[in-house]
């Protein structure tokens, strides 16, 4: 299944969110954030706990509606959009690594990682091989006929990580997806993901409190309370402000 490519003028951004704001109750997990997002470009956001990363991850990727502020991706604002023209955006041209990976527990590995295709209408046979080919990736591919539930924190996410690059997307958000890993298998899981985004030309937002982590990204920004205190460019493991 091929993406469309989407016609992003030379220079301007791919998805360019501006002064979001979202609160829930009374808890403001947003206020003002914002970021630019290139074609092919990896992105950090770091930032304590509770800072906002989630949400912010949630509203780029048209999962959650900010309360205020926009969201462009191309020519489309995803803040104003129909709920069916976001799930299709997220079938076809997003894949969402969410925080605890959440695969479906009642399907084999291999199943979950097939599935976005299946649903796009791939042929079965043709679906399983390219699951398969991404388990392998991952590492995960002996765990293929397993249960998500008999599989350590760590293989789920890598296995979240094959779901969502499977469908070859134009952008993937990922929520910590090395958080449930030690610090070899972090490497070994970002290395794959750097790898696979660099090759298809696939632009990742990755949440990390890892620095490590940060270190695989073009680019970091710093969460603080729900907006972006910080821009630096990422070169090794030392972030340099701008
Ligand atoms: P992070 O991912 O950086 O830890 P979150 O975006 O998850 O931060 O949360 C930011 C703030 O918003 C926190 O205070 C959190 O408790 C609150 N929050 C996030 N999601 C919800 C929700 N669905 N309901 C209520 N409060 C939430
Ligand atoms: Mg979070």
């Amino acid at each position: 299944m091929s993406t469309q490519a989407r016609e992003v003028p030379a220079g301007a951004p791919l998805l360019a969110a501006r002064d979001l704001r979202k609160s829930y109750g009374r808890t403001e997990a947003l206020r003002g954030a914002g970021l630019e997002l290139h074609a092919g470009e990896i992105l950090a956001v770091s930032g304590a706990s509770g800072s906002g990363k989630s949400t912010l991850l949630h509203c780029l990727s048209g999962i959650v509606r900010p309360d205020a502020g926009s969201v462009s991706y191309g020519d489309e604002r995803l803040d104003q959009l129909s709920e069916e023209r976001l799930s299709e955006l997220r079938r076809t041209e997003f894949g969402v690594v969410f925080q605890f990976g959440q695969l479906i527990p009642e399907l084999p590995v291999l199943d979950n990682v097939a599935l976005p295709l299946l649903l796009a209408g791939v042929a079965r046979g043709e679906a399983h091989a390219r699951a398969d080919a991404w388990l392998e990736r991952f590492g995960v591919r002996g765990q293929r006929a397993m249960r998500p539930g008999e599989l350590s924190g760590g293989q789920v996410q890598r296995a979240a990580l094959a779901r969502a690059l499977v469908t070859g997307p134009r952008v993937v958000f990922a929520d910590e997806p090395t958080g449930a890993l030690d610090s070899l298998g972090g490497e070994q899981v970002m290395t794959a993901l750097a790898h696979a985004a660099r090759e298809t030309d696939t632009a990742v937002v990755l949440i990390t409190h890892d620095a490590q982590v940060a270190a695989y990204a073009d680019r970091e920004v710093r969460l603080q309370d729900g907006a972006v205190q910080g821009q630096g460019v990422v070169s090794g493991t030392v972030s340099r402000e701008v």
